[in-house]
Formats: C-alpha cells, structure tokens, sequence
C-alpha cells in the first residue's frame, strides 16, 4: 500500500464561504498513481471544516451557510470564548474537519452532484487543507 500526502492553500473571502475543492483533490489523487483505496481530506483549522455536498446548484451553499447562522449566530448571548467567535467553533465542530472518499480505479467515488468543500467560518483568511491518498 502506498500513502501519498501534500498540502494545499486556500485564500477565503468572506466569514463564511464554502469553497469547492475538488478539482484540485482530484487532481492530487490522479497525480498519485494511486489507482484503488481511499483519498482523505482534512482541515487543521478550529473554526474551518471540509464537507460534501451539491456542487450544481451555488443555492445549496447559500442555504446551508445561512441555516448554520440561524443555528449558530455570532452574536448568541452567553457565549465566554474571549475571540469573539465562538460561532465559529461550534460550526467547525458541526460539520467536521475531515472527509473520506473511495477511490476506484483513479475516479473519486462521488456522486454526480457531490463535491468536496472547504468550509471558511472566520473568514477571511489563508487556510490551508491537508489531502492524503491511501492504496495501491
Ligand atoms: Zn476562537
């Protein structure tokens, strides 16, 4: 089994954003060799997350982003976290820093309108995600 790892750079824009990356996943696991097994993508970031979801519809993001809101505002009474973005944790957590695609034959096992996204929750900033491809 070979594992190949490298990581990547995202510019956000907005405090909240969903950016699609999956061409450059794709791309990353192509360039692998790597032709059966599993690709994982992870965010190192407390107040970022990778998610799958619709790629054909940009609605999807907007209604995702703004139910998140609704369930997490950044201006909740009670909150203690002195950075102010408390909100932002809690979405991180929410969605998750990390997630797992089958990889067969060099194709990743998606679904015709999933993509794989990076999840910005204190934008802007630089970010970075970590992608790693395991098989053979
Ligand atoms: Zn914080």
């Amino acid at each position: 089994m070979k594992i190949i790892q490298d990581e990547f750079s995202v510019r956000t824009t907005s405090r909240n954003q969903m950016i699609d990356i999956n061409s450059q996943v794709e791309a990353f696991v192509s360039e692998s060799g790597i032709s059966d097994g599993e690709v994982t993508v992870y965010c190192p970031h407390t107040t970022a997350a990778i998610t799958i979801n619709e790629n054909a519809d940009p609605s999807v993001q907007h209604d995702m982003l703004m139910t998140l809101e609704e369930l997490l505002p950044q201006d909740r009474p009670g909150y203690r976290h002195y950075e102010g973005n408390s909100d932002s944790h809690c979405k991180s957590t929410l969605v998750g820093c990390s997630e797992r695609v089958l990889v067969k034959n060099g194709k990743l096992q998606l679904g015709t309108w999933q993509s794989v996204f990076f999840c910005e929750f204190d934008g802007p900033r630089n970010r970075k995600y970590i992608v790693q491809v395991r098989g053979q």
